[in-house]
């Protein structure tokens, strides 16, 4: 059976409630199942929780403005469709409703459930491909590990978290060792085929709320979320050791064991803002690098050998 999609009806309106329940249950396509909303906050708290497939939201609540809900709820970040209500057919609030960031404007006296089953699959269905678009224009390419942009965007908004709520993070940066060899010795496809092996480790072996991303080339960047540089470092340490216990394998045939060097630095300890947090890290994995790789360096110094040559 069709999973059931929430919808919210944001109308402080009872009869038009009641109306809307029997329109949505007309429907032809997937069943759908409309919670009500009757008040400016209660709506804006319900199409926040981001429970909803998609809003219905009355365009005049009591002596509030829909707009101004749904404008607040976009400040914050919700990405929910909305098709705003009207009473009367008007181009100024079309326009309006469309900057405020609504996916349609439907004007209430010529609805038939035909017509709205028709404005809220198109919403639907533009707000799977804008999904599909933020996915794509945050992830790398070849390793389908977070890219530099998103990297800096979440680094910048963890720094802030982190002086906002005194929490320590941490940022690893990680580079392979020699890679340059393998592509060398074995060509750029086997190359790429590693570079995603080492991605694909990493992002399934950190927690759920860490980020792995590609900062460049053969180098990848980790966030670690109320992580000490100690316990980074050890993190690190594991992720290495399983590598060492993983090597990449190529075609069926070819073993690649691969070996990489790490620098660790951490807010607020070792930095006074994300810039400076990321040269930290990297001034470790050069010191990493420069002690014979196939280590980490934590940005107090601290070195740990991932094997004993
Ligand atoms: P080190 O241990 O000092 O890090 O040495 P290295 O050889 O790993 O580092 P170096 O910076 O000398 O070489 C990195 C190489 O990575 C050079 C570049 O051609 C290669 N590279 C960068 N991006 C890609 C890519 O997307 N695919 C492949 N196959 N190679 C890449
Ligand atoms: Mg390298
Ligand atoms: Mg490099």
């Amino acid at each position: 059976m069709a999973k059931v999609r929430k919808l919210l009806l944001i109308d402080d309106d009872r009869v038009q409630q009641r109306l809307m329940q029997q329109l949505v249950k007309n429907f032809r396509s997937g069943p759908f199942e409309l919670d009500g909303a009757f008040s400016y906050e209660d709506g804006l708290g319900k199409l926040k929780s981001g429970k909803y497939a998609a809003c219905l939201l009355d365009y005049r609540l009591g002596d509030r403005d829909g707009l101004a809900l749904l404008r607040e709820a976009r400040i914050d970040g919700c990405e929910t469709p909305v098709i705003v209500l009207t009473a009367d057919d008007s181009e100024e609030v079309d326009i309006a409703a469309m900057e405020a960031g609504a996916a349609d404007y439907l004007v209430k006296g010529g609805l038939t459930p035909r017509l709205l089953e028709r404005a809220l699959r198109y919403a639907l269905k533009l707000d799977e491909t804008l999904a599909q678009l933020r996915e794509l224009a945050q992830r790398d390419e070849l390793t389908k590990v977070l890219n530099r942009r998103e990297f800096q965007r979440i680094l910048d908004e963890e720094w802030d978290r982190s002086v906002r709520f005194k929490r320590p993070f941490s940022l690893v940066m990680v580079d392979i060792d020699h890679f340059k060899r393998i592509n060398d010795t074995h060509g750029h496809q086997t190359g790429d085929e590693v570079l995603r092996h080492v991605a694909s480790l990493l992002a399934g072996q950190v927690r759920n709320v860490d980020r792995v991303a590609r900062y460049g080339g053969e180098e990848f960047a980790i966030i670690m979320v109320e992580t000490e540089r100690k316990n980074a470092v050890d993190g690190v340490k594991r992720l290495a050791l399983l590598l060492a216990e993983a090597p990449c394998i190529v075609n069926r045939e070819l073993t690649i064991e691969v070996t990489l060097s790490a620098g660790v630095a951490s807010g607020q300890a070792d930095a006074n803002s994300a810039i400076e947090l990321v040269a930290a890290a990297d001034r470790a994995l050069y010191a990493a690098k420069k002690a014979g790789r196939n280590r980490v360096v934590g940005a107090d110094g601290t070195m740990i050998a991932f094997k004993q040559d």
